[in-house]
């Protein structure tokens, strides 16, 4: 672990979590099957450069970013592997893609001519997946229709390779809900459109972590897992079907130890005032950091395994706990945040909570 800043306040990454969940998830894989490792939003937080090296080091053969700049920081850091945009790519940003060797989503057939002639003057090739809406409602052709024509489009063009069909499903992570069984059928049935007209698909995928996870009669050739890569489960209520490790932890250092008395009030808009007296840590962590205000009053640190209260409001770098019952606090001594039980206290997903943390935070690797 090599100390690069002074902040009192960090996260460690274990790249031996990712390379374990790497393996894990491999395994569960038939063997001709392909791993992409997400890594987009900075490797949800975690550095996608670190993480995606680590990934590809231990079984992944192909990389999942969302825009383009994530694609082109990647390959700026030496990484070679396939690299799919799982979203939008602007015309502007076709010939970099090309040349940088960077695959493609198409939803719009409107762009297959743009990117085909970009190609053909590069004197190259560029890679094409296509994206299809099987109930997401977010982007992706929404009948086979379309994608049969789309998919014409692309193989009939010399400079456009079509190496895969995706789609995406909407709640996977939901274990008694039938509609990723009903995703998956209208999937196979945009798949043998497109089929029946003699064109082969080289790569079909369409599970996320929960889908890898909890369906694997659908893994298909590739399946695309993000969140569990990194340890975390899909939705906080389930439970892995195999061990993973969380890659990530969250720290905050002490920055003071004072007494407080009964009836003074804590933080900004004085929303906590003391019953009693009590003994209160300041911690070197706010919500610049990622740690979100909706915590104020409600989220706790661990120390030593015992679970401190925030009181009141959450500031931009401070954050007060209630430290009263435990005992032999110091200014310097460390307090971890869980990243699910953030998550739970503030209605959201461990998604928000690792991909908001910033940059003022320093990751350490272990
Ligand atoms: N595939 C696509 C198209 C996505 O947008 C995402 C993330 O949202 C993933 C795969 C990975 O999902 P998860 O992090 O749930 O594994």
């Amino acid at each position: 672990m090599t100390q690069t800043s002074y902040r009192q306040t960090y996260a460690t990454i274990e790249l031996s979590a990712i390379a374990y969940n790497t393996r894990t998830f491999k395994k569960l894989l038939a063997e001709n099957c392909q791993l992409m490792a997400v890594v987009k939003g900075n490797g949800y937080g975690h550095g996608a450069v670190p993480v995606a090296k680590e990934a590809l080091e231990h079984g992944a053969t192909y990389l999942g970013v969302a825009i383009i700049d994530e694609a082109v920081e990647l390959r700026e850091a030496g990484i070679t592997a396939p690299i799919l945009v799982l979203g939008y790519t602007p015309p502007e940003a076709f010939s970099t893609a090309i040349n940088k060797d960077i695959t493609i989503t198409l939803f719009d057939k409107q762009h297959v001519q743009s990117l085909g002639h970009t190609a053909t003057t590069l004197q190259k090739q560029a890679n094409v997946h296509l994206k299809v809406d099987t109930g997401m409602g977010r982007i992706g052709m929404q009948s086979p229709d379309q994608l049969v024509e789309t998919a014409k489009a692309v193989h009939a063009h010399p400079s456009l390779h079509l190496e895969g069909i995706f789609t995406h499903f909407a709640e996977a992570d939901c274990l008694e809900s039938r509609f990723t069984n009903e995703q998956y059928s209208r999937f196979c049935e945009f798949l043998q459109a497109v089929e029946a007209e003699d064109m082969t698909i080289p790569i079909k995928h369409c599970c996320n972590s929960a889908g890898a996870l909890y369906h694997p009669e659908k893994h298909m050739d590739m399946v695309r897992v993000g969140i569990s890569l990194y340890g975390l489960r899909p939705d906080t209520a389930l439970t892995f079907p195999v061990p993973l490790q969380q890659a990530m932890h969250v720290y905050a250092m002490v920055a003071a130890v004072r007494s407080v008395h009964k009836g003074e009030t804590i933080s900004y808009g004085r929303t906590h005032m003391l019953e009693n007296d009590r003994k209160i840590a300041t911690l070197a962590i706010g919500y610049a950091d990622g740690l979100s205000r909706a915590l104020s009053n409600k989220g706790y640190a661990l120390l030593s395994g015992q679970q401190a209260p925030i009181l009141g409001r959450v500031c931009m770098d401070q954050t007060m706990i209630d430290v009263t019952d435990i005992n032999g606090v110091q200014p310097g001594d460390v307090v971890e945040f869980s990243i699910d039980h953030m998550a739970d206290s503030t209605d959201t997903i461990n998604y928000e909570i690792v991909c908001a943390l910033t940059k003022r935070v320093p990751r350490y690797y272990k």
